[in-house]
């Protein structure tokens, strides 16, 4: 049995192996990690009822409990940070996007059942294996949920892979054509099938890692921007994070618990050095204070408007001239890479339903 050390210098070694060989699965050795950390620290602890402790939680203070008592305290967790920053009423068509990964997932399985109006939305990019099992995993969560799942084909909507990039390179990494086809395929889907809102699986891990990097870089209007809502805008539909307020090995104990089906690879071509950078570096301060994430959270939030950058800085959004989508620029980003037209009838003839 590997100890935490261990998984550190085989988590950091994975870093380096990674650069030679795109094969090596980095996100196994973090989720290896996450799963050793819960188990080490619930360690002969009692859920108030009496039972033996499955995890803690924090509510208010840090709390631990039995298997059923940690359902509750998740589900009621994820509610309470809807109600608390608004994020979803009962009457919205709520579009989930999913990656086929545990987060997503979580996400979809909660707001199923807690009786909010939920679709799935799944893209399938082409990029190998990692699509194709990502998509059958996608099947296994629709059915256990027991709502319809939407997939796009990438390639039949563009004609291309984010693979065929990989092969004529340009200055872009392959994470960025990921990250913008799905940013703008989750709206563009959302806005053209009149949902009210778009849900993803980002959480509080996420969102740290994302507040450290544009911190370290100073990306100030990114700052500002950033929190667990995004209202709608133009044809910018409504963005909400319901995971906001909640820790990525909450979301795993949750869902091994329930035993959702998530694929527990990773992308062949992300690059994890970047996506991953300030995993450790949380996770040995919350070791130390067990509410330094979450405090540090709503301390941005409540303190963000000094971010907020001047209207002569701020870029003004004007319809793309190709798909006439908001953009800062002439042409959107998506229409950049793909350099495709794409109407609403070529969306609706790249979809297809699971059920
Ligand atoms: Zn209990
Ligand atoms: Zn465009």
């Amino acid at each position: 049995v590997l100890n935490e050390n261990d998984l550190k210098f085989k988590f950091n070694k994975n870093f380096e192996i990674k650069k030679n060989n795109s094969s090596s699965n980095i996100c196994n050795t973090h989720l290896n990690l996450i799963d050793l950390k819960i188990k080490k620290e619930i360690i002969n602890k009692k859920c108030f009822c009496g039972k033996l402790a499955y995890y803690k939680g924090l509510e208010g203070k840090l709390r631990y409990f039995c298997k059923e008592h940690y359902i509750e305290y998740f589900e009621r967790k994820i509610k309470r940070t809807i109600e608390k920053y608004k994020l979803l009423n009962d009457k919205e068509r709520v579009l989930v996007a999913l990656s086929g990964g545990k987060d997503s997932a979580v996400a979809f399985f909660v707001l199923n059942k807690l009786g909010y109006n939920v679709t799935g939305f799944h893209i399938n990019l082409g990029i190998g294996e990692y699509s194709k099992k990502s998509l059958e995993i996608v099947k296994e969560q629709a059915k256990l949920v027991g709502k319809s799942v939407m997939v796009l084909d990438l390639k039949k909507l563009v004609g291309k892979t984010i693979e065929d990039f990989i092969n004529n390179p340009t200055k872009r990494p392959a994470c960025s054509y990921c990250g913008i086809s799905k940013r703008y395929l989750f709206n563009r889907i959302a806005y053209e099938l009149n949902f009210d809102v778009v849900v993803t699986g980002h959480h509080l891990d996420d969102e740290l890692n994302f507040l450290c990097h544009n911190l370290i870089n100073w990306n100030l209007e990114y700052l500002y921007k950033q929190g667990p809502k995004q209202e709608k805008e133009g044809k910018f539909v409504k963005k909400v994070k319901v995971l906001y307020e909640t820790e990525e090995k909450e979301i795993m104990a949750y869902a091994n618990l329930i035993n959702i089906p998530y694929y527990k690879g990773c992308c062949e071509l992300a690059d994890n050095q970047k996506t991953k950078k300030y995993f450790f570096f949380w996770d040995r301060l919350s070791e130390e204070n067990p509410q330094v994430k979450i405090q540090f959270i709503k301390g941005f939030l409540k303190n963000k408007e000094i971010f907020k950058v001047n209207k002569e800085n701020q870029k003004e959004l004007k319809e793309c001239e190709i798909c006439g989508f908001p953009t800062s620029r002439d042409i959107c980003s998506f229409c950049a890479i793909w350099d495709k037209k794409i109407t609403k009838e070529d969306l609706k003839e790249s979809l297809f339903w699971i059920d």
